[in-house]
Formats: structure tokens, C-alpha cells, sequence
């Protein structure tokens, strides 16, 4: 064998066709820990475990005899001192010397097995770390989720208390609180915009001797009887409310003097001649228009005066401020 191959930078071998070895280059013989007299003559699965023995007999041989040739098989020798070696083998069939041998060259493998590991061991952690993402941001939808229905209940529960702030529990109509505050929009309306309304505060007829007559439980019937009529009468542009007691304010949006003198007429008139079973039910109006200057207190005044010029001419009467 000449140096080249003998100090090649890996195993060669060439074996007879029962697998007897007939030359082994140093490179080979070092890899194993083996003398050459050690080898040349022996068979050369004695360099191998049973196991690879095995995988020897049964891909190696056949593959040889139908082929020729054998390209890039891996299994592992075994040295001298019971180590496993991985390597790549590449075996070609050829006749010498009228003789048929196989010549074979290995490379050890051992490297790239550790860079397969290596390989295996980082796409295992990036699995893992996908199934941790994954599992997070299922949670992070999950709670996302649970934040948007609590975010619901909490809007539902806002929406349930201011309603139960501005509503008249008794009536079910707005109360005295966003009355107020409706009026006050009306006035900035009226002196920013100069849209005109006009405010009516309507008071039930000697309310009082419903309550003696018949007992507070009917009366209170009857103020939720007349909210309801009151309310089903109006634009839904128009605020009606429960000032207080027997006595119910709204608010005319876009009324002047003439329309919410008619407007007041129609409900005067409509409550009058409702049917309220076996009591007469009338009730006195008081109108005031708004003008620019207005206040809350000073158009609330001129309607409050105006319906106490309806109750002293008589009751059951609308009244304008401006005709005091
Ligand atoms: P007027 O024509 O001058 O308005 O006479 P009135 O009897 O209606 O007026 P007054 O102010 O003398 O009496 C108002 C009555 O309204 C007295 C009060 O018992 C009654 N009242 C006030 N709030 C309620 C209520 O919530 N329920 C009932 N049933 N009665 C109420
Ligand atoms: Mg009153
Ligand atoms: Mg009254």
C-alpha cells in the first residue's frame, strides 16, 4: 500500500467477498486501536457489536451483490477497547489480481452526530417554546375575552345606574335631577345655537282630596297614570319629568310662545277629558318661553308664576308668563 493511502485522511479497507480483510490502510487501524497483523486475515465484522453485525449482514452484503456498490452507509465499528465508532461508509465491488474484492473508505461521523444532537436538541426546545407561546397567548385570548365580558357587565351596570339616577321611581319619568340638567343644556342650546323652547310645569287639581278621598295608594296610582300619559303625548325631542309631589315639568324643544300655548292646551285638555274612573282629574298649566339672558331660575320662576295665575283664575287652565 503506498503512504498516500496509508496515511489518508480516512479508513480504507478492502475485504474479499465472505468479508475476510485482505488490506486496512493506518488511518482505519488507528481508529480502531488495532496492530494490522490484528486484522489482515480477519473477518471484518469482528470489528463490530452483534447489533451492527447484524445490520451488516443484512444491508451490506446484498446491497453489494445486486449493486456493486454501497454509498454512504452509517453504522458504527467497535475498537479494540469496546468504543463505538460512527462512521460513513462507501464500499465499491472491483476484481484484482483476478480475484473479486470490496474496497472500502470510512469517515468517523462522530462529529456530525453531536451536531445532529445539537440539532435535535434546539428544535425540541423550540417546540416546547412554541407550545409555551402557543399555551400563552390561549390565555391571553382567554382572559382577553373575560376582560371584554366583565367590561360589558360593568358598561351595563353603569348604564343601569345612571338610569336609576335620573328616573322618578314612583312615575318611571326622569326626575327633578336630570331635569335640571336638561334645562341648562336648553339655555346653552338657546344662547349658542338660538334654538327656542319653552318650559311647562303642569300641577295636579286639589290633588290632595284624591289622597284623602281615596287613600295614598290610589294616588299614587294616579301620578303614574298621568306620567304615562303625559309622557306617551310628548316628541321624543321633549324632556318629561317629575319635578315633585303632584307636579310634572316639560321641556319644549323648538317652541315658541304660540306652539307650546297649543301644546299646553292639548294636554290640559287631554287630561281633562281622560277617563280616571270614578275621580275627575284636571290639572293647571304654566308656560314660559325662553329668551336669551334666561336662567335656569328665571324661566323656571316665570312658568312657576304662570301656573299659579292658572290656579288663582281657577284651575284647569293654561296660562302664559308673558300674557302676566
Ligand atoms: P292645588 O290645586 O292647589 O294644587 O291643590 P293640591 O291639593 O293639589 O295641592 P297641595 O299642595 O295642597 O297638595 C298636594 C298633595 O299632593 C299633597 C300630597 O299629599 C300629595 N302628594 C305629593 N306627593 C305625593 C305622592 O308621591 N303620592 C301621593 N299619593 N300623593 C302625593
Ligand atoms: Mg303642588
Ligand atoms: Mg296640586
Amino acid at each position: 500500500m503506498d503512504i498516500q493511502l496509508d496515511q489518508a485522511p480516512c479508513g480504507y479497507f478492502s475485504i474479499s467477498d465472505s468479508g475476510i480483510v485482505r488490506s486496512v490502510n493506518q488511518t482505519l487501524l488507528d481508529m480502531l486501536k488495532l496492530e494490522r497483523s490484528e486484522l489482515l486475515g480477519r473477518h471484518i465484522e469482528s470489528t463490530m457489536s452483534v447489533t451492527n453485525k447484524l445490520f451488516f449482514h443484512t444491508y451490506f452484503y446484498p446491497y453489494i451483490q445486486l449493486y456493486g456498490h454501497v454509498d454512504e452507509m452509517y453504522f458504527s465499528f467497535r475498537t479494540s477497547d469496546q468504543q463505538d465508532v460512527p462512521v460513513l461508509l462507501n464500499g465499491v465491488r472491483q476484481t484484482r489480481d483476478g480475484e473479486s474484492v470490496v474496497d472500502c473508505v470510512v469517515v468517523v461521523m462522530r462529529k456530525r452526530i453531536e451536531h445532529e444532537k445539537d440539532i435535535l436538541q434546539t428544535k425540541t426546545k423550540l417546540q416546547e417554546l412554541y407550545q409555551a407561546t402557543q399555551e400563552a397567548n390561549k390565555e391571553l385570548e382567554r382572559l382577553h375575552e373575560e376582560y371584554e365580558v366583565k367590561q360589558q357587565a360593568l358598561l351595563k351596570v353603569n348604564d343601569q345606574l345612571e338610569a336609576m339616577a335620573s328616573t322618578d321611581p314612583l312615575t318611571g319619568l326622569k326626575n327633578r335631577r336630570f331635569f335640571q340638567n336638561s334645562l341648562l343644556a336648553s339655555l346653552i342650546l338657546l344662547e349658542q345655537q338660538q334654538r327656542h323652547f319653552s318650559l311647562l310645569v303642569i300641577d295636579i287639581d286639589h290633588f290632595k282630596s284624591i289622597n284623602d278621598t281615596y287613600g295614598h295608594p290610589i294616588g299614587d296610582l294616579v301620578l303614574g297614570n298621568l306620567a304615562g300619559l303625559l309622557q306617551s303625548m310628548s316628541r321624543s325631542s321633549d324632556v318629561v319629568a317629575r319635578y315633585g309631589g303632584e307636579e310634572f315639568v316639560i321641556i319644549l324643544a323648538e317652541c315658541d310662545h304660540d306652539q307650546a300655548m297649543e301644546v299646553a292646551e292639548r294636554y290640559r285638555f287631554e287630561v281633562a277629558s281622560s277617563d280616571w274612573g270614578q275621580y275627575n282629574i284636571t290639572v293647571s298649566i304654566g308656560v314660559a318661553t325662553a329668551v336669551q339672558g334666561d336662567t335656569d331660575t328665571s324661566v323656571f320662576q316665570r312658568a312657576d308664576q304662570a301656573l299659579y295665575a292658572s290656579k288663582t283664575a281657577g284651575r284647569n287652565r293654561v296660562t302664559h308668563a308673558d300674557h302676566l
